[in-house]
């Protein structure tokens, strides 16, 4: 909303200045040098200003809504020994978030685990980590070394090791070390979402309008809602949750699994593996059960869903859409993604709470 006020505002201007032009014919002989330069600054640092907050609003790629981070959460919580158990417990309790910290999932949330678990997502442009909560592995790679799409800036696979590595330092700073917590059990969830390691293009989806069962996608702005990645963070997540809360949720997938839930855990921690699921997942089903489907794109950098010639108007016009079937293909895929993660989570932190040799 804020950018589009400042492009009225900036039409405005430039419709001011080419209206005095304009009624005089010339706009150099109108305008002296020194006014010239001065107007040029002022629209200058107005478009500056503009692409900032445009940035600043720029659709988030947040993985899995408040409940399916939640969730995550307190099915870990359940999987957790002792000593991990009494780990997080201190360092949280320790070292507690800012109560002056906007909570997007609000302040009332009970569980610490489940507290934290959205923390990172409410730092994430104070903290300038947005790289951390995804890798952009495009829709047509092949299998092989993650490392090569994780940016300067890093990714979702790295940051989970490498802030597995400070919560399991006893000797770091436990301020640190809390953060790093949090952290972990975000980034764990956020690994499993498929569209966090997959894309089109489109900002993992975000560039993608889908009409969802009733719902028609509208632009505004340059983002659109529904689009495929909410679908999956959110909309689809709470259809199937069917009411529950997230505990009840952890409860039922706990219940669900229980036969994989040993295999899961024998097969050990291998977060490069985890991301290649997630990926193999947003091909299959999260892309590959749109219709029409969408072509894999050539791999452009895309900022916005302006970019790549109007990435997101141009598939608006695509009518995608995803029904009660595509429901239905969806909701065994994000249970098994939330299980997944609140058991693996529950791994990390096991081992992180293991003396160090
Ligand atoms: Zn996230």
């Amino acid at each position: 909303m804020l950018w589009l006020l400042f492009g009225l505002l900036f039409l405005v201007i430039v419709a001011c200045c080419f209206g005095c032009c304009c009624e005089e014919g010339n706009y150099r002989s109108y305008l002296d040098a020194g006014v010239e330069i001065q107007l040029m600054r002022i629209v200058f640092a107005l478009s500056t200003f503009g692409l900032l907050l445009l940035s600043l609003t720029a659709p988030n790629a947040n993985a899995w809504g408040c409940k399916g981070h939640q969730t995550v959460a307190l099915l870990a919580e359940k999987h957790l020994t002792p000593e991990a158990k009494k780990m997080v417990d201190a360092l949280l309790s320790g070292n507690p978030i800012d109560p002056k910290l906007k909570r997007y999932c609000g302040d009332s949330v009970r569980d610490a685990m489940a507290d934290a678990s959205t923390w990172p997502d409410d730092v994430r442009n104070e903290r300038k980590n947005g790289p951390w909560h995804y890798i952009d592995i495009p829709l047509g790679a092949e299998r092989g070394s993650v490392e090569q799409y994780c940016g300067a800036e890093g990714c979702v696979t790295k940051a989970i090791t490498e802030n597995a590595a400070i919560v399991q330092d006893q000797n770091a700073d436990p301020a640190k070390r809390a953060d790093a917590l949090r952290y972990v059990i975000h980034f764990v969830g956020d690994l499993h979402q498929p569209l966090h390691g997959a894309t089109n293009n489109d900002q993992g989806g975000n560039c993608v309008p889908v009409n969802y069962l009733r719902r028609q996608a509208r632009e505004n702005g340059n983002s659109f809602s529904p689009n495929l990645h909410s679908l999956w963070d959110t909309a689809i997540v709470e259809r199937d949750m069917e009411g529950a809360d997230p505990a009840e949720f952890a409860e039922t997938l706990d219940a669900l699994f229980t036969r994989k839930i040993a295999d899961w855990q024998k097969a050990g921690i291998h977060v490069d593996d985890w991301i290649w699921e997630s990926h193999a997942y947003a091909v299959s089903t999260a892309y590959g059960a749109l219709m029409p489907k969408i072509p894999v794109a050539a791999s452009v950098t895309v900022h916005s869903c302006a970019d790549d010639n109007n990435v997101g108007e141009r598939l608006l016009r695509l009518h995608v859409a995803a029904g009660a079937a595509y429901q239905e293909l969806a909701s065994p895929v994000i249970e098994e993604r939330i299980a997944q993660a609140g058991i693996r989570l529950a791994m990390i932190l096991n081992e992180a709470a293991k003396p160090m040799p």
